[in-house]
């Protein structure tokens, strides 16, 4: 289709939603033009020379069930290899040191992993329809994971465990995170909590993620833009007009914005984006946490540890162990109580496990200070679910937003962001094709 604009979609951002949402409408035949600010494609991914080798800065693991990253490891041939097993376990429990075995500590979450996931099938039968138990789902959605914790007859060791486990897993304070997301997350790993935490930080891929990105950026085919920050995105009857920080305007006949939620105000969009979806701009994500690679001196054996919520760091792995070093990643629920990218402070926190151990170089980027995402990995909050997702997945005319942030199944992951920019892609189609007249955005606006 051809029209009078500059393209006929503009994709804000070349993170895995843009790439896709690109890709598809490319091969539906229409112009399209990403904008990225970044000096590079990847978003929250990032592959970069640290440390002396390729290390996953942001998103990192992927699984079979996951199926849209699936598909798309297998369209393009690339691989996964598995990280160490953990063969120690350390943990954190009443301010003591433990430490046992990785099956110690594993047998220690096991009571409250299953607790706090045994609701997971019923609240969400069909994942990848998240809203399908309707009624029902305000009063769990209400909930925070930890209140639901609390709500479990947990010894004190135990629940420490458990609610570092969680802190990680929403990279922000239990506090903050949405029970029904976690529901969400397990349900889509068929209601094992085990095969959840195994799609979460086992498998990676061969290559980077970097491979990924540029074979799918490639197979798109579209022109894709880099250091092109957007301010804003304005809307008529007659298109769309998207500026940048250099003032440049270009126009389209529908934009593809992928930002994040906790940046999504950054744009300014006129008309204004509906109150629903400003308000969950507003209320933010639960992941405000830190994600750290450490060179560690010595070889350790693999370990696993964790620490409670309140801890700077609560989950820490080994990822590679040879010529006399332990390269482990580690993660913290708040970004505000460490700077990953001070060897010292990171050093302390460690040592919480290993008393002894003796950092010598670490590598950080700090996603939440970042103005171009503001969150690590998407979690809703209690109350987002029911809340925010509907309104936040609805058209606004010829503005549709697409991300992880905005999934139905896997939200928080690659997979949530690839299965969000097909959608988009489709929807856009739809949007270009079967309406002659767009209707204006205004009559779609009101929450
Ligand atoms: C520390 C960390 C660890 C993670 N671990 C995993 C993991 O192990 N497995 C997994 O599957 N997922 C993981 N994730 C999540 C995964 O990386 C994300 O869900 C996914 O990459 C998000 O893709 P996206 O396209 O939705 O958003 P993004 O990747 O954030 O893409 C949005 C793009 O928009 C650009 N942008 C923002 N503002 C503007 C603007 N004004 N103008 C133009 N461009 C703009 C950004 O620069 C970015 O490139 C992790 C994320 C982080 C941060």
């Amino acid at each position: 289709m051809s029209t009078p604009h500059d393209t006929d979609v503009i994709v804000v951002g070349a993170g895995f939603a843009g790439v896709t949402a690109a890709r598809e409408l490319h091969r539906q035949g229409h112009r399209v033009l990403v904008l990225e600010a970044r000096d590079r494609i990847g978003g929250r991914t990032w592959t970069d020379t640290r440390l002396g080798r390729d290390l996953e800065m942001g998103g990192t693991w992927v699984h079979w069930v996951q199926p849209h990253t699936w598909a798309e490891l297998t369209r393009y041939g690339i691989g996964v290899t598995p990280s160490p097993t953990p063969v120690r376990g350390h943990w954190i429990s009443g301010g003591t040191r433990h430490t046992g075995t990785a099956e110690d500590l594993l047998g220690l979450i096991d009571r409250g992993m299953a607790g706090s996931t045994a609701e997971a099938l019923e609240y969400f039968p069909q994942p990848y329809r998240p809203l399908l138990a309707g009624d029902r789902l305000p009063e769990v959605d209400g909930l925070t994971v930890r209140e639901k914790l609390e709500q479990l007859d947990l010894g004190p060791e135990e629940f420490d465990a458990v609610e570092g486990m969680w802190a990680t897993n929403f990279s922000g304070r239990t506090e903050d995170g949405g029970y029904a997301q976690g529901l969400r997350w397990c349900a889509l790993a068929g209601g094992s909590w085990q095969l959840m935490f195994e799609a979460c930080a086992t498998y990676k891929v061969v290559g980077g993620t970097r491979g990924l990105i540029e074979a799918m950026a490639a197979d798109a085919g579209v022109e894709v833009r880099l250091d092109a920050r957007v301010t804003a995105v304005a809307q008529d009857d007659g298109g769309a007009t998207v500026t940048l920080t250099d003032g440049t305007a270009l126009t389209a006949a529908s934009v593809v914005v992928t930002l994040p939620l906790d940046v999504l105000d950054s744009v300014t969009f006129d008309p204004p984006l509906s109150e629903g979806k400003r308000r969950a701009a507003h209320q933010g994500q639960a992941s405000q946490g830190v994600k750290v690679w450490a060179r560690l001196r010595g070889e350790h054996e693999p370990f696993v540890a964790l620490a409670p919520g309140s801890a700077p760091l609560t989950l820490c792995q080994v990822e590679h162990v040879g010529d006399g070093e332990t390269l482990v990643v580690a993660f913290g629920p708040v970004s505000e109580r460490l700077d990953g990218t001070d060897r010292a402070a990171v050093q302390e926190a460690l040592r919480a496990w290993l008393p002894d151990v003796e950092v010598l170089e670490v590598a950080s980027h700090d996603w939440v200070a970042d103005e171009l995402s503001g969150e690590t990995w998407p979690m809703q909050r209690a109350g987002q679910l029911t809340g925010a997702l509907a309104e936040l997945q609805r058209p606004e005319g010829r503005v549709v937003l697409a991300g992880s942030d905005y999934a139905d199944g896997w939200a928080g992951f690659i997979d949530g962001a690839i299965e969000s920019g097909l959608r988009a892609g489709r929807v856009v189609h739809e949007l270009l094709t079967s309406v002659e007249e767009l209707p204006a955005p205004t009559a779609l606006t009101r929450s």
